[in-house]
């Protein structure tokens, strides 16, 4: 995500937006794996059926989530991959209730037990900075160049917590510590910070309100390779002592495996693939999971890197087929004709596509209740802009 942000600000004007949107039959609707499932006291949060458009200046839309399903327990780090333009940004905005004027969003967020986007703005408000924050990629476009630092990352304790100004000084002091600042570098600029320091500063302040969740967007990009280690092992380390949920959105794949439990694969707005960290890389099952990983360079074996011929499809149109059959070169006829949904193969693995035992079928088994489940992408669901 580029370009200034105010991270504080309200989204959208959202108070007279209709109606929650009725889930999708889905993975809802498909009880999944055990080792997958998690009890619900452990469950934090909880993403059904979640899509986002863009309205066009030049007239038509851009489709670019679609159907995205996820699960997070407390504490869990996930990880979110896939080349540029897949939808992972925008997912995580969405979730934040963040996007542009021009986008609707359908689709239910469950939030320990609620539904946060359920009115739009003004369920998702209350939530916002308090319980789920956001680290955004580039963190000098997150912050206000002419305020400093430690005035910054008190801004949300002053506008959601109420606090006076001493006991916001105070847990300023506490936050810098935490991500491993001098408590004098509180009164610097951004600009007087190395990218290191900023992108601590930008974790600090997501921070303030103590979130249970946080949303990492590319949060090393530019950074060099050190500095970067050191980044995303104070995410471990947060993670770890607070019991902290984390999202970490990354086109690096050796940086997602430092830090993320498990792994959701996104092609074309969807979630192609779901597995634990080192089950994903090791046995990938989805073919454009396999050939991310061939093309990730490995400086301890001298193998030829390899490259995924062609490029994503647009997503102005409607996608007939699995999204990646024009690149795949294990696709067979059923490919062209039906999109294959998330689903779990017998051995608990979850993934979209026809081969390996997957999506057998182009619609989901019935759903408990006798529902039939319907195709991703071709279900009406109701938007929210
Ligand atoms: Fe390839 Fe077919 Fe699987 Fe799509 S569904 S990834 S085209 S094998």
């Amino acid at each position: 995500m580029s370009g200034s942000i105010d991270p504080h600000a309200a989204a959208s004007p959202a108070d007279s937006l209709p109606a929650p949107a009725t889930p999708r039959a889905s993975l809802a609707d498909q009880p999944p794996p055990t080792e997958y499932r998690a009890a619900p006291s452990h469950q934090l949060l909880e993403v059904r059926g979640l899509h986002v458009w863009f309205e066009l200046r030049g007239g038509g839309e851009l489709h670019a989530v679609r159907g995205v399903d996820l699960d997070l327990r407390r504490g869990e780090r996930l990880g979110l991959v896939g080349e540029s333009g897949c939808g992972k940004s925008t997912a995580l905005l969405a979730l934040m209730g963040l996007l542009p004027a021009s986008a609707s969003v359908a689709g239910e967020v469950i939030l320990d037990g609620r539904d946060i986007m359920a009115q739009g703005e003004r369920s998702i408000r209350p939530h916002r900075w308090r319980e789920v924050a956001m680290v955004f990629q580039g963190a000098m476009n997150a912050f206000n160049p002419v305020r400093t630092i430690g005035w910054q990352i008190a801004e949300p304790l002053r506008r959601h917590r109420s606090l006076s100004r001493a006991a916001a000084r105070a847990r300023v002091l506490e936050l810098l510590e935490l991500v491993g600042i001098p408590a004098g570098r509180a009164e610097r600029y951004p600009h007087e910070l190395s990218g290191g320091m900023r992108q601590r500063a930008a974790i600090a302040m997501a921070l303030a309100c103590d979130p249970k969740l946080l949303l990492a967007d590319e949060p090393t990009t530019a950074l060099d390779v050190m500095v970067q280690a050191q980044v995303l092992e104070l995410l471990v380390s947060l993670s770890e002592e607070l019991g902290l949920a984390l999202v970490l959105v990354s086109h690096d794949l050796p940086a997602v495996t430092q830090v993320a439990e498990r792994v959701a694969v996104m092609y074309a707005g969807e979630v192609v693939e779901c597995a634990f960290t080192g089950e994903l890389f090791d046995t990938p099952r989805h073919p454009y999971t396999a050939a991310l990983v061939a093309a990730t360079p490995d400086l301890l074996q001298a193998t030829p890197l390899s490259s995924i011929p062609g490029a994503p499809p647009s997503l102005r149109s409607q996608l007939q087929g699995c999204a990646f059959a024009p690149r795949c070169g294990q696709r067979m006829q059923i490919c062209e004709r039906h999109p294959p949904t998330l689903a779990a193969d017998a051995d608990g693995r979850l993934f979209a596509c026809h081969l390996n035992g997957g999506s057998p079928h182009h619609t989901l088994p019935p759903a408990p209740g006798g529902q039939a489940a319907v195709d991703s992408g071709t279900q009406d669901t109701e938007r929210r802009s």
